[in-house]
Order: C-alpha cells, then structure tokens, then sequence
C-alpha cells in the first residue's frame, strides 16, 4: 500500500500542501518582522508625546504640582502607558495608580469600560525618561508599556490563523487525495483485475469505460482487445473441432483401405494405389482450404482498408476470369451503377468476387449467363452475383454459409463461409436468393460507412 498510487498522491498533496504553508510562514515572519519595527516606532513617538506633556504641565505650574498632573497621567494611560513621574529629588510625585484613585466616580467607571489599564495586572520593568526644562533635567518619567496592546492582540491572532490554516490545508490535501486518488486508481483496480480474469481465461471480461479521460481510452482499448482475444479464441475452437472433424473422415477411409491391403482382402494394385492417391489429394485440397479460411477468419482482426474505385476493380475481377467463363461458354457482364468507391481491403474483396464468381460458374451451364449488379442502398451499396444456373436445393440453403457444408458436387465448403466472413468483417451482410432450376443471387451490402461517391 506504501508503494501505491493512492499514496503517492496523498505524499504529493501533502508536500504541495507543506510547501505552501513554509512560503507562507516565511511572509509572515517578514511581514511581523516590519510591523513590529513600525510598532517600536510608534510606541517611541508616544512617550515622546507623553514626555513634553508632563514637561509642558512643569512649566505651566512652574513646579511639581500633584493634584494638577492627573490629566497627563490619565492621557498617558490613553496613549498605552502606565506611568510614574519622579521629582529632581527622586520622590515620587504621581503614579497611574495614585491618580486613578483621585479622578472622579464617573471617570473612573469610564476607563474601567475601557478596559485599558488593572492595577496589578501589569509586569515587566519601568523605562526611566529623563524631563527637560530650559535645559535644566526637572525629573525623570518612568514609562511601562501596557499589555496586550491591540497590536500584540493582533500578531496573536495572526499565530492562531497560521495554526488553523496549516490544519485546514492539511485536512482538505488529506481529503483530496483520498477522493482523487480513489477516482483515478479505482477505474486502474479494475482493469488490473480484469486483465488477470482474461489471462486466467475469463475471455468474457470486460471493464466499465464510461470516463472520457486517458483512463477512459484505457478501458476502451482494454475492451476491444478483450474482444478480440475472445473472438479470436471461439474461431480458433471452432476451426479445430471442424477441421477434426472434416480430416476424419478422409484419413478414415484411407486408413481403411490401407488395412485391408494389408489384411490381403484388396489387391495392392495399380487401381487401389491411385484411389489412395486421390483420397490424399482431396486431403490436400482440404488442408490448402483450410490455410484460406484461417486466413479469412484472422482478417477480421486485420483489415488493410482502402479507397477502392468499385468499376475498375471490377472489370479486373471480369478479366481474371473471361477466359473460364469463355471455354464454358457463359456470359459475364457488369450492370448498375458503378461509380463509387469503396472503403475496404482490396485482397478481401478480390476473395469474395472470386468465391461467388467460381461457384456461379461451377453452377451455370452452357449458355447461361452471370452478371455483376451494382446499385446504391440506403446510403450503402449492394454488390450482387447473379447466376441463371442450377439454384440450390431447398434442403441444403439453409446451411450453405455453415464451414464445410456443400451440395451435390460441391468442392470443399468453405467458399461461402469465407465469403460471409470477410463481408461481416466489413461490417456488410450477406444475402442470398435461390431457386432450384432456376439460378441463385448472393448480395453483399456494404454499410454507408464501407462507401465513398466519387461521381
Ligand atoms: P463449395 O463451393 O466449395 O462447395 P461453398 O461454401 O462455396 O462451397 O458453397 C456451399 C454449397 O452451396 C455448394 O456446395 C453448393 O451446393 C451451394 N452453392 C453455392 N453457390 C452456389 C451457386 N451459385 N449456385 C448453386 N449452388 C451454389
């Protein structure tokens, strides 16, 4: 947990959080440094007001007059400061105390409400300030600053608010982490145990991607390749039971006829050897048939997609087989509108014209003809092999697409399902009409986003 990204993020918050806090304590001190420099000044002003009143109430009174200072005492209070006013002799002649003893009831209670000054409550040492007058010291003022001032009032609270800020910023980068961290490694969780599904072949697995950031990709490209792990595996599956399947049946029969040689119950003759070598070449053709199906069925992970101009792509696929249909003596034409485009991948679909075109022609006889229809579809475009040969019996279209199935003399049944593969690859579907006797149709219907109009 240590090493985890809901730590790692906390441990980044937290020092984002810390380095904030020292530049802020750094300020302060500078900020406090400056504002008590200009307090001290202050405070020096003050007593320097405080001094020439006394000084001021000498002259007035050309002397020490007790019962005529209380005012300077009191203004002195008002200004911060106790006070204690020594004569030339070193007698005390007034002090905060005595003169608030002196002053009247409602004074009094007046500087009490004010809350300035508490007999007692003051500590700390009196500064002596000597008096002048015509240049001659007449006493001194012993002067106390009064405390808490306003001022130190302040810079207290000033402690208290950095206190409080530094807990509340670390609550709330505790709390971020904890939400964001949980946001970002959550979605990271579960495509960490998915992923551990599938290698222990939970194929089916799939993860939420709902989230429109890089996680999101994430989980969108976990889920197509989660896909496409678990299609790649059903045809892998199913390619094997068939191709078992199909390969028994053959081995069987040569296995058989190779028993009873050597049982001596058939001659080992010419005949028997050259039934054997056919039965090994249709092994073969199976086998090559085989090697173009896996390939069809891996196409549907690996489209080479192109522009592909659908009339000259034709008219090639007509050359490669004039000659065949030629020495059969069928017709071969290309009908409907032919000028688009096409987005697919050219070897494909060379796959699928050759496919229909061989089987049309296998099915036509003499004097018969195929034609290639072109025709715009719902925004899509239909490709159509239509044949006016033998049809397909009613007991066989319902299997035609299935891997391996055939009709009467029929090769090895894959054709088609090639075909239908490489179409759905695509994204088109595939549809085929038939009627015994008299022809059969098979349209590929390639989806709006399978076709560019370039007229
Ligand atoms: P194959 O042609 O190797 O037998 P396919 O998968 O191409 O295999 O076709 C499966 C079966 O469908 C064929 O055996 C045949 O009976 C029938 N078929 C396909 N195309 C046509 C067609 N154009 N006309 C008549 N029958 C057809």
């Amino acid at each position: 947990m240590v090493r985890g990204l809901r730590f790692k993020f906390l441990l980044l918050l937290l020092t984002v959080a810390a380095i904030a806090l020292s530049s802020a304590i750094i300020l302060r001190d500078l900020m406090i440094r400056d504002f008590r420099a200009f307090l001290e000044g202050q405070s020096e002003d003050k007593v320097y007001l405080v001094q020439a009143s006394f000084e001021g109430a000498y002259e007035r009174n050309a002397g020490w007059r007790r019962a005529d200072l209380t005012q300077e005492v009191i203004q002195a209070l008002g200004l911060g400061f106790e006070t204690r006013l020594i004569d030339g002799e070193g007698n005390l002649v007034i002090d905060t105390v005595g003169a608030l003893k002196g002053v009247s009831p409602l004074i009094k209670k007046r500087l009490d409400s004010l809350g300035l000054f508490r007999e007692g409550a003051q500590t700390g040492p009196f500064t002596p300030y000597p008096l002048f007058l015509g240049g001659k010291q007449i006493g001194s003022l012993e002067v106390r600053e009064l405390r808490p001032s306003k001022e130190d009032t302040f810079l207290g609270r000033s402690d208290w608010f950095l206190i409080l800020s530094i807990l509340l910023v670390g609550c709330i980068a505790a709390l971020l982490s904890i939400v964001f961290s949980g946001r970002l490694t959550r979605p990271i969780e579960e495509l960490a145990r998915a992923a551990s599904a599938i290698s222990r072949g939970e194929l089916k697995k799939r993860v939420a991607a709902t989230r429109r950031d890089e996680v999101g990709d994430l989980a969108r490209a976990f889920n197509t390749m989660a896909k496409n792990l678990e299609t790649h595996e059903s045809l892998r599956r199913k390619l094997i039971t068939d191709v078992a399947h199909e390969l028994r049946t053959p081995l069987g029969a040569i296995r058989g006829e190779l028993e009873a040689m050597v049982d001596g119950l058939i001659p080992n003759d010419p005949d028997h050897l050259q039934s054997l070598y056919d039965e090994t070449g249709r092994l073969k053709n199976l086998v090559d048939g085989i090697e173009d199906l896996n390939q069809a069925e891996s196409s549907i992970l690996s489209l080479k997609r192109e522009h592909i101009a659908v009339r000259p792509f034709l008219e090639n696929m007509v050359e490669l087989f004039r000659t065949r249909f030629h020495q059969k003596g069928v017709e071969l034409k290309i009908e409907g509108d032919t000028g688009q485009e096409l987005y697919a991948d050219p070897d494909r679909l060379s796959q699928i014209m050759v496919n229909l075109l061989s089987n049309a022609l296998k099915a036509t006889g003499e004097g018969g003809h195929v034609s290639i229809l072109v025709k715009p579809v719902d925004g899509g475009l239909a490709i159509t092999v239509r044949d006016s040969g033998s049809g397909i019996r009613e007991e066989d279209f319902p299997f035609i697409f299935e891997r391996f199935y055939r009709g009467p003399g029929g090769g090895l049944g894959i054709g088609l399902t090639i075909v239908k593969e490489i179409a759905e690859a695509h994204g088109a579907r595939i549809e085929a009409e038939s009627a015994p006797g008299a022809g059969s149709s098979f349209t590929i219907l390639f989806p709006p986003e399978a076709v560019h109009n370039s007229s």
